[in-house]
């Protein structure tokens, strides 16, 4: 079996960084930097919290485990904690900005880094939802700044949403596509910039709705999440939703389907575009609810699961050589392993 729809357009550059700053050292820019390591990119990190070497350092561990579990050489390149954004910056050819999703945050510092590193370097920010126009306001070169939103876990997970601003520089996507191929992911262009790019827009949705079935009384959060992996989860993390459906159209195909479900859409299936409030009530519900379901687990070993399932699943994909699994196929030719 092979999925040859993007070999048509024939192999596509993948050069990864010589070197990298992570600005930010939380959940998101901890796992960058994990994983630029594990590409053999020496990194330079600034956080101003006193946990940020502690979380960097546990987070290595797990993503070097992850890549043991996928059976890829899992060696560190170096990494050197400064005391300043300049310090970190000056000198890299890509700066991955992972900072809390405050615009503002993100305008001030995004305008620090610009200031502070050569004007050819890269800039992405990992924002989740933010705008590129809006956070390159402040920028002397906006032409080089990107959104280049990753998926926890970073350095397991091969999907980046690559967004331009109105400045981006049209070689600047180009150079980002490259970069984050280069760095294993899938790396994926949106051409119209909108809040939450596409993956969370999605997620949105799923959300809502399950805040509405806790919130109405009609499911716990683990009966959710049963209706989620048992299910559509599975199929959605090797087909995704329209070649899933194709097949539930069954031999009328996608227009089949469309006809006969499409029409559902408008039954009052969703709550549509209101959320529930998050009362005290709801909050103190969806807590004592998932402590229920995984208070068991520490969240580092709630990591350690997730990592040993996906790393599996990536494995049997890139043995079927289909979607995420060909990332790992590209990883293993380069890096050996
Ligand atoms: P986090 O709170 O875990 O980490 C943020 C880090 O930034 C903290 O370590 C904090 O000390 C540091 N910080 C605060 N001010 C700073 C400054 N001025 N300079 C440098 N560092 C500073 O947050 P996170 O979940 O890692 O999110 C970071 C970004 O990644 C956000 O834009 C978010 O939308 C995006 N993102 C998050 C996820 C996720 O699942 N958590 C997924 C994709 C993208």
């Amino acid at each position: 079996m092979t999925e040859n729809r993007s070999s048509s357009t024939g192999p596509q550059p993948a050069e990864s960084p010589a070197s990298a700053a992570v600005v930010g050292c939380g959940v998101i820019g901890a796992a960058w930097a994990a994983r630029f390591r594990l590409h053999g990119v020496s990194v330079k990190a600034y956080d101003p919290s006193p946990e940020a070497e502690r979380i960097v350092d546990e987070v290595a561990a797990n993503a070097v485990a992850a890549w043991e579990d996928l059976g890829l050489p899992a060696r560190l390149a170096p990494i050197e904690f400064c005391d300043s954004i300049e310090a970190a910056v000056a000198d890299v050819e890509l700066v991955q900005e992972s900072v809390p999703e405050v615009l503002t945050l993100k305008q001030s510092t995004l305008a620090t880094i610009d200031n502070a590193t050569s004007a050819d370097a890269l800039i992405g920010s990992s924002t989740s939802g933010l705008l590129c126009t809006e956070m390159a306001a402040d920028l002397a070169h906006p032409e080089r700044l990107v959104v280049a939103h990753p998926f926890n876990p970073v350095y397991l997970l091969p999907l980046v949403e690559v967004v331009g601003g109105k400045a981006t520089a049209a070689a600047t996507i180009e150079r980002a596509m490259s970069v984050y191929r280069g760095l294993g992911m899938k790396p994926l262009h949106i051409k119209v910039e909108i809040d939450a790019h596409i993956a969370d827009r999605l997620l949105e949705a799923v959300w809502r709705e399950s805040l509405w079935l806790v919130n109405d009384g009609v499911a716990t959060t683990e009966e959710i999440d049963d209706a989620i992996r048992y299910g559509f989860g599975l199929r959605w993390a090797q087909m995704g939703l329209f070649e899933t459906y194709r097949i539930a159209g069954g031999e009328g195909g996608f227009g089949h389907f469309i006809r006969q479900f499409g029409p559902a859409l408008s039954w009052p299936w969703t709550k549509l575009m209101d959320v529930p409030d998050l009362t005290d009530e709801l909050v103190d519900r969806l807590e004592s609810q998932s402590d229920e379901q995984s208070g068991a687990y520490s969240v580092r070993e709630l990591e350690r699961i997730r990592d040993r399932n996906l790393a599996a699943m990536m494995r049997a994909l890139e043995e079927n050589q289909w979607g995420a699994g060909q990332t790992v196929a590209e990883m293993r030719d380069r890096l050996g392993g």
